[in-house]
């Protein structure tokens, strides 16, 4: 995606005044109330990071109890399927094509499609509010800012070169799942692969190499040194949400005329958008994390708005909305039967044991 010419104003060292900071500020009417929404946002990051972990711990001793030839004590947490969106996609072709709901891993498909539903109506609040990953790297570059008493921009050239691979990774994925027949979809998830994609991914963790440690120790790298590295460049969950976020009916708005320049939402923006210039972010990038409404002094200067009706929300809406709409797809596929995968347990114990051995089909 092209940034929009003003958006260069936004690439500036971090320790550099904004431009618009150095304008005389004009007189204003002050906020009243402040905006809770950012510590609304913290706490759903945190219970959606700590669901995640919980999960990770269920998923772990499920696989363990195969591994030794216990008992089967620990039911399969489905949700661990939010992590495997290739298998999502291939679920949501296969839904698309057959009309069938998928019987293996329905829970990736169903949280594929909450996922796209809440980046359609809700902005890309899915990366801001709900992403475990997305959190972890928010926290790290908050990290890293703390630790080093800065982040660090990349020349406008190279941010903008980076910030195109997260679509190039996700046009790979479309095409590979959409050059592949229907058919062959159905009989990869069918396939011992396919059934224990899950347990590959634990085991990617569990059993990593050499070169995977070292990039991900980059990774972790640039994160703390640069705002949002993994979300902004690398991740195609997220340039998969900003596109869908591109129809979304919310925005932010910024109202010049009470406005007063003061350029502390751009400063204060983790996606280092030209809020204080734009009139509204239409930008891919907005994750609708309400951090420039919180900081903006003058009341009714910047609001996130319902653009059908012209008419400001309330931020914490945004995360309102997603994490209900997330929960209730969820609690539907749940109590209507599509949300487990009906795997035996036998099948399990026999494929789970033999799951380093198998070769992608
Ligand atoms: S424009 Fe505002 S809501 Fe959007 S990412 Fe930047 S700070 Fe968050
Ligand atoms: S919108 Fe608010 S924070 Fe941004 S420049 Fe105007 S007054 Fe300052």
């Amino acid at each position: 995606m092209g940034a929009a010419p003003a958006e260069a104003a936004a690439v500036l060292s971090q320790s550099a005044p904004h431009p618009a900071a150095r304008k005389r500020v004009k007189p204003y009417r002050r906020r009243t109330h402040p905006d809770g929404s950012p510590a609304f946002r913290r706490a759903v990051q945190f219970l959606f990071l700590g669901l995640n972990l919980w999960m990770g711990v269920e998923f772990y001793l499920f696989v363990r109890q195969f591994e030794t030839a216990g008992a089967a004590h620990f039911p399969r947490p489905a949700g661990v399927e939010g992590w495997l969106p290739i298998a999502g996609m291939m679920n949501l072709k296969y839904f698309l094509a057959t009309g069938e709901f998928p019987r293996i891993h329905p829970a990736a498909f169903v949280l594929l499609t909450a996922f796209l539903a809440g980046s359609l109506l809700f902005r890309k609040s899915f990366c801001g509010w709900l992403c475990p990953v997305g959190t972890f790297s928010e926290y790290l570059w908050k990290l890293g800012r703390v630790t080093f008493h800065r982040n660090f921009h990349l020349p406008r050239w190279l941010d903008i070169g980076l910030r195109s691979f997260k679509y190039l990774l996700l046009a790979l994925f479309v095409y590979a799942v959409g050059s592949m027949p229907v058919r062959a979809l159905a009989e990869f998830l069918d396939s011992p692969y396919g059934l224990v994609a899950d347990v590959k991914m634990l085991d990617f963790f569990r059993y990593m190499g050499l070169t995977a440690a070292l990039v991900l120790g980059a990774l972790v790298l640039a994160s703390l040194l640069i705002q949002n590295f993994w979300c902004r460049y690398l991740c195609p969950y997220g340039a998969l949400a900003g596109l869908a976020a591109l129809l979304s009916p919310f925005r932010i708005r910024r109202a010049p005329d009470q406005c007063i320049d003061c350029a502390k939402c751009a400063q204060a923006c983790p996606a280092r958008l030209p809020v204080d210039v734009l009139l509204q972010i239409r930008s891919a990038e907005c994750t609708g994390c309400m951090e420039c409404v919180a900081v903006c002094p003058a009341a009714r200067a910047l609001e996130m708005t319902f653009v059908p009706a012209r008419r400001a929300v309330p931020g914490w809406l945004i995360g309102a909305g997603a994490v209900g709409l997330f929960l209730g797809l969820v609690i539907l596929a749940k109590t209507t039967g599509h949300w487990d995968s009906p795997i035996p347990d036998q099948v399990y114990r026999e494929l789970i044991p033999r799951a380093r051995d198998f070769a992608h089909p």
